[in-house]
């Protein structure tokens, strides 16, 4: 095995969370490595808008990267991790392995996929693949688009893409509208968080004056048609998001944009073997972490969507949390400077936490979502496993998702179970009669990128240990 290269903090992620660890632990004097696949700085966001326009968040901490001596890796995939020792590829250059003393681990989230009749045909996408490079062609933007989905983003994401020229049909909202007193309290807690959900009244008044329905508890019943999408069956859903009888109803589209959030991307934390804990509000299978951001492994501390799912606001303060964390741990400030320089993190988190625990009472998942396939729905697209073959297996006594992944190959495809894996967790446990979060995920293994074998042949790290679930 190639010996590691060392390095005080290593900081996996460069979204708004890794890259205000990373300057958070710079300014305390700790030399930092920050790693990202992408080949720019900001995460999806930092590369969303069109035009060279940024979210001003990502903007700000990208430039200040810039203009700082973090030692910054751009287009180098993090693919496995044995304790703090990280695998890395960068694509044509070289791969090697980091053992860092320090390792935050900033690694966001990824869209939530919905899997119901029809999910899988051309048409049917999601917010992150509707607004990247080159789906912006006038002949794809001109197409009828229903938007169905939930969350606080819902209204912007539907009136920004109708803005650039997207023919928003519909937007379905699968929460229920917010009485007026919620709605109060959330513009309350929305201002004290520093004007968080701004975008969500203007975005609902531009809808209306595009003459764009916004349905609220209404979502993805199904999608129909003959080699892509020509219409989607929307329902009325109760509280819980299953569809109510009686209330489908078609729509002609050529797009279902698919945005029920986000959930987090722990293959990296899960390798590390810290304890994980199941939390739907947060997106599924989270790494527990104490009031400074470390986990429970030792020296790995997380910060961000991977940690939670809860929007650039609160992951660029947890950030900054873990960035003075581990420059504390290693002994680069004092304790006491620590807490000094975390007070007002902590504050403005407080306050973010607060409206983050209301949008949660509104938008927190429904179990519906999991229910809407049928026998015959391909669950995981890459290896085409239907519904129905997990069905069976489940008939057959297995009784966790890893032996379903053994004996069916879902998960083992390219996405690494990132479009099926919640799907397979909510069929097996709806079998076994067991709340979601009382099984572990797929357990992941390394490369948990698909990466050039020639690249790493090379490396032969240890084989990882299983993960652990709490
Ligand atoms: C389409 C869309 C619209 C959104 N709109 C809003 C909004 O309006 N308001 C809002 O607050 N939030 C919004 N969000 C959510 C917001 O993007 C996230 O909450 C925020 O970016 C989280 O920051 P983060 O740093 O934790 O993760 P991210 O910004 O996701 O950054 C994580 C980074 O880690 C990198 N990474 C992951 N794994 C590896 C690996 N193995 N090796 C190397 N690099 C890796 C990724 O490339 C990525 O750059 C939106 C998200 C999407 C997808």
């Amino acid at each position: 095995m190639n010996a590691p290269v060392r390095r005080e903090l290593v900081v996996v992620g460069a979204g708004p969370a890794g890259m205000s660890a990373a300057l958070a632990a710079h300014r305390a004097g700790v030399p930092v490595c920050l790693i990202d696949e992408r080949e720019a700085l900001g995460g999806p966001l930092g590369v969303q808008d069109r035009g060279g326009r940024r979210a001003n968040l990502s903007r700000d901490l990208a430039e200040a990267v810039g203009a700082s001596r973090i030692e910054t890796r751009l287009g180098t995939v993090a693919w496995g991790l044995w304790d703090r020792v990280i695998a890395v590829v960068r694509e044509g250059h070289d791969a090697g392995l980091i053992e860092a003393e320090r390792l935050i681990v900033a690694t966001g989230a990824y869209e939530r996929p919905v899997v119901f009749p029809g999910w899988t045909l051309p048409g049917v996408t999601t917010p992150g693949a509707t607004l990247a490079p080159g789906s912006g062609e006038p002949a794809t933007r001109a197409r009828r688009t229903l938007v169905a989905g939930s969350g606080p983003w819902l209204p912007a994401l539907a009136a920004r893409l109708h803005r650039e020229g997207t023919n928003v049909v519909m937007v379905t909202e699968a929460a229920p509208r917010p009485s007026p007193r919620l709605r109060a309290k959330l513009r309350a807690a929305a201002r004290g968080a520093g004007g968080v959900l701004g975008e969500v009244l203007p975005s609902l008044a531009y809808l209306r004056r595009a003459r764009v329905p916004v349905i609220h508890s209404h979502g993805i019943a199904r999608a129909e048609g003959d080699r892509r999408v020509e219409r989607a069956v929307v329902a009325g859903v109760d509280r819980d998001w299953r569809p109510r009888p009686g209330t489908e109803r078609p729509v002609a589209v050529d797009v279902v944009c698919v945005a029920y959030g986000l959930f987090p991307s722990t293959e990296l934390t899960l390798l590390t073997r810290a304890a994980h804990v199941y939390a739907e509000v947060l997106g599924g299978h989270v790494p527990v972490h104490d009031e400074w951001m470390r986990t429970t492994a030792p020296g790995v501390l997380v910060a961000g969507d991977c940690a939670g799912v809860a929007g650039r606001l609160m992951a660029a303060e947890q950030g900054r949390l873990a960035g003075i964390a581990a420059a504390m741990d290693l002994g680069r400030v004092s304790r006491a400077r620590a807490h000094t320089l975390a007070a007002p993190v902590r504050h403005r988190l407080e306050r973010l936490e607060r409206l983050r625990r209301l949008l949660d009472g509104v938008y927190g998942p429904g179990p519906g979502i999991y229910e809407l396939a049928t026998p015959t729905t391909v669950v995981c697209p890459c290896e085409d496993v239907t519904v129905g073959q997990v069905v069976e297996c489940l008939r057959r006594g297995l009784g966790d998702v890893n032996a379903i992944k053994s004996a069916t190959r879902a998960g083992m495809g390219l996405c690494q179970g990132r479009s099926c894996a919640r799907q397979v967790l909510a069929l097996v446990t709806r079998h076994l009669a067991k709340p979601m979060g009382e099984l572990p995920g797929f357990t992941p293994r390394p490369p948990v990128r698909p990466v050039p074998l020639g690249l790493i042949a090379d490396e032969r790290p240890e084989l990882p240990r299983a993960p652990v679930i709490d």
